[in-house]
């Protein structure tokens, strides 16, 4: 079995992996670097699968992290289509699908996650999408492009966009089903959840809140239709299951790693795991946040290319603390955005007016600002940030009047 040594290793091929790659070059690290991903693209970015790129505005060279010869040019290895398979954690050797040994001296994990799966009658029917890579996106588009009905099963990120770009884009007649009440409810309340829903249905987008699946029913090939435990029938061409996603921690657990309780790699506020040398980033890391006071794991976009920068420093001893607060951002089609910092829940301050698509929702706990999200204004979520970092306390009714200057809070 062929073995070498290589300085850093970099497992799994998306986002944080992708970006702790660069860093560790352009923080000038000069040794070798070798990145190991199980997909068959390079590293990307996955926000576009269910926008731009599903809207086909964007093309794959848009999508992808960087351009296939900026590798080469930055002297790091990349292997595609591979899998660590075996992690030794005490002699850091991992052992790759293709059989090869890798001895590493520092190493990072950023193996993702992987969508939860429905587990119903008829799950098994032609037609039904998960959608988390670049494939999916593809299949996805191919149906929205020849069949005329689709229903998406979940009332957050994936239904709500999924919902969006096919309606927009491909003039699909779209329809979610969820168990919320209203779109976005677990994680922006009833009132903000139902101004989503409100946009997505004024563009034709029907919402059937308060709906469990039951089964899907199909030709004996195709899905041709989705079926609620309230007896609700929705007839279809194709669906898109978007009901969340797990860490995928396989590979950490198999090589002794201490997980977190929200399931992720446990690791220090620097993103080092339990192991000396080894860190994690993205969506498997569950570290230990400076700017929420414990343990935090987040599936967004810039937390994991943020943490992917933080670890390559770490990687190369320079002893950082993670403190960039968390920022998320999505698109409705070209309907609506939001940008969001948190996380975190509490009451809920308005200021502006959503019905001029021009507000920021603060969620406050104990006076303290904890998250907030806006639609078009962006400069409040600058103030935000940092009266999040700051804990500062605030009062709600100066926080709501869109004359007060966020800036002497
Ligand atoms: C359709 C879609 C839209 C999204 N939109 C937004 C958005 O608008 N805003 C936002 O903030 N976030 C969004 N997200 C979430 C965001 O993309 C993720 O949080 C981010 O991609 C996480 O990056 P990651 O590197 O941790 O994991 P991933 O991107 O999942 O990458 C992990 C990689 O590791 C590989 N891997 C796993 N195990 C192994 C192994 N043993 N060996 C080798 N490779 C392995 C996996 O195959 C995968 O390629 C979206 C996600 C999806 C799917």
């Amino acid at each position: 079995m062929a073995r070498r040594k290589v300085d850093h290793l970099v497992i799994g091929g998306g986002l944080a992996a992708a970006n702790c790659a660069r860093w560790l070059r352009e923080e000038g690290g000069e040794g070798s670097i070798l990145l190991v991903g199980r997909e068959p693209d390079p590293p990307y970015n996955r926000p576009p699968l269910s926008k731009g790129y599903l809207q086909g505005k964007e093309a794959r060279e848009d999508v992808l992290f960087r351009p296939d010869e900026w590798w080469d040019e930055q002297n790091i290895e990349r292997l595609q289509r591979t899998s660590v398979m075996k992690l030794d954690s005490s002699e850091r050797v991992a052992t790759l699908s293709t059989k090869e040994e890798i001895e590493f001296e520092t190493a990072l994990l950023a193996t993702g996650a992987n969508v939860k799966r429905l587990r119903v009658d008829g799950c098994d029917l032609d037609g039904i999408h998960y959608l988390r890579a670049f494939a999916n996106s593809e299949a996805i588009k191919a149906d929205a492009q020849s069949r005329k009905r689709a229903v998406l099963i979940g009332g957050s990120y994936i239904g709500c966009e999924v919902a969006a770009s096919l309606t927009a884009a491909h003039g699909v007649d779209c329809s979610i089903v969820m168990m919320e009440d209203v779109t976005f409810e677990p994680f922006y309340g009833k009132e903000v959840g139902g101004f989503f829903q409100g946009v997505l249905e004024e563009h034709g987008v029907t919402v059937h809140g308060g709906e469990e699946l039951e089964r899907f029913e199909g030709d004996g090939e195709r899905v041709t239709k989705v079926v609620t435990k309230s007896g609700l029938e929705l007839e279809c061409d194709f669906v898109v299951v978007g009901i969340g996603v797990t860490p995928d921690v396989t590979l950490a657990r198999a090589a002794g790693l201490e997980l977190g309780e929200a399931g992720g790699v446990s690791c220090s506020a620097g993103l080092e795991s339990s192991v000396p040398g080894i860190y994690a980033a993205g969506d498997i890391c569950e570290y230990d946040s400076p700017i929420h006071g414990g343990p935090m794991r987040i599936e967004h976009w810039d937390v994991a290319f943020n943490q992917g920068k933080t670890a390559a420093f770490n990687m190369l001893g320079r002893g950082l603390e993670h403190d960039v607060v968390p920022y998320f951002f999505s698109d409705l089609a070209d309907w609506v955005s939001m940008e969001y910092v948190g996380p975190g829940s509490g009451d809920l301050v308005v200021r502006g007016s959503m019905y001029e698509h021009a507000f920021t929702a603060f969620y406050m706990d104990e006076g303290r600002v904890v998250a907030a999200l806006t639609v078009g204004r962006s400069d409040d979520l600058e103030h935000a940030s940092r009266l999040l970092t700051e804990r500062t306390k605030v009062d709600p009714t100066a926080l709501a009047d869109p004359d007060t200057d966020l800036g002497s809070l």
